[in-house]
């Protein structure tokens, strides 16, 4: 544990959790608002069933402030909640808890996230465009609600498995925010019946797995913006496929990251960080990586 002059102190926990740049960003983020405030990242293992239930509780009887959280803890952090934000509620997943003497709150910022990276750094205005989302896991269900409410005219699910794209949909249409508020509904569709979209979203694990996406021929024909939640340090599969089927524009998920982590930073502290900074750093740090795991790969090879 810490010593008290760290100040405020914050995890991010999953399985795994070594690859997560979220310490970084929250480094950087405190560094440039003057908060005083630590950040670790923590592993917790997946057995037994409350592990996740029990480092929280520690954590917060240690005076820890808050958690970032995820694969496969998401669910599990919803559970842990005493209070929810309204998209974590229709999203049924958390990826921030924040700790008080009044219980634990929580919320999902990858909606958020992934809104503000369209609208501000990219500059892709939502209202009154269709959307196709590509994908009905986690990631899917926490960004359909904040696409609705920046006024899509039209959100398609495509699912490899059908089923759970009409479920998520069906979740989403019955919810009174959605019914009683003149927000579009939901659409469901297996991937490949997936319809042409300004907006391609790729929520799928397809790209970390290294699996082919089997989707329409033409489905980039009318696409603006082609955007993988994934990041890499080189364009990712799914954006080199959008560009040669014909998307103006392709991006990887990387503003995504550090907007949620603005947001979450904003509920925690109260003050909201400047992002675009920290994008270009984190930009930059994940391209030297690549490299220096491309030279050392290189060297290992004899070449
Ligand atoms: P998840 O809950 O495990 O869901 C995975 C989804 O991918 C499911 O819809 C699954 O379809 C689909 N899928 C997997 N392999 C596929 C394939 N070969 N072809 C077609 N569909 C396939 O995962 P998640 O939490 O939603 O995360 C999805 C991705 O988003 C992850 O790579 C994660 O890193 C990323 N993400 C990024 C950010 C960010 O800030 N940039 C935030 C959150 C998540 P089935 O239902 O048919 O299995």
């Amino acid at each position: 544990m810490n010593d008290a002059s760290d100040g405020d102190r914050y995890l991010v926990v999953g399985n795994p959790i070594a690859h997560s740049r979220s310490p970084e960003i929250h480094a950087e983020f405190a560094r440039q608002t003057g908060q005083p405030i630590s950040y670790r990242r923590q592993l917790i293992p997946t057995e037994p069933a409350d592990a996740f239930d029990r480092v929280v509780a520690a954590f917060a009887a240690a005076g820890g402030r808050g958690l970032n959280v995820t694969l496969p803890f998401k669910e599990r952090a919803f559970a842990c909640a005493t209070r929810h934000s309204e998209r974590a509620l229709q999203a049924g997943a958390v990826n921030t808890l924040a700790l008080g003497d009044d219980g634990i709150y929580g919320d999902n910022t990858d909606g958020p996230g992934l809104v503000s990276d369209l609208q501000g750094r990219l500059g892709f205005d939502l209202h009154g465009r269709s959307v196709l989302l590509l994908g009905a896991g986690g990631a899917a269900r926490g960004v359909i609600m904040s696409l609705l409410q920046a006024g899509v005219a039209r959100l398609t699910v495509a699912n490899r498995t059908p089923a759970r794209a009409r479920e998520l949909a069906a979740r989403f249409n019955a919810a009174p925010a959605v019914r009683d508020s003149g927000l579009a509904a939901v659409g469901a569709v297996a991937l490949d019946a997936a319809p042409r979209a300004a907006l391609v979203i790729n929520a799928t694990s397809s790209g970390v797995l290294n699996a082919a996406l089997a989707l329409p021929p033409d489905l980039f024909r009318d696409c603006s913006l082609a955007y993988d939640c994934v990041y890499g340090a080189q364009d990712t599969a799914f954006m080199r496929m959008a560009r040669a089927g014909g998307a103006t524009q392709a991006s990887d998920g990387l503003g995504m990251l550090v907007e949620q982590a603005a947001e979450s930073f904003l509920i925690w502290r109260g003050v909201r960080p400047q992002t675009a900074p920290v994008f270009r750093m984190l930009r930059a740090s994940v391209a030297s990586v690549a490299s220096v795991a491309a030279v050392a790969a290189r060297a290992a090879d004899g070449a």
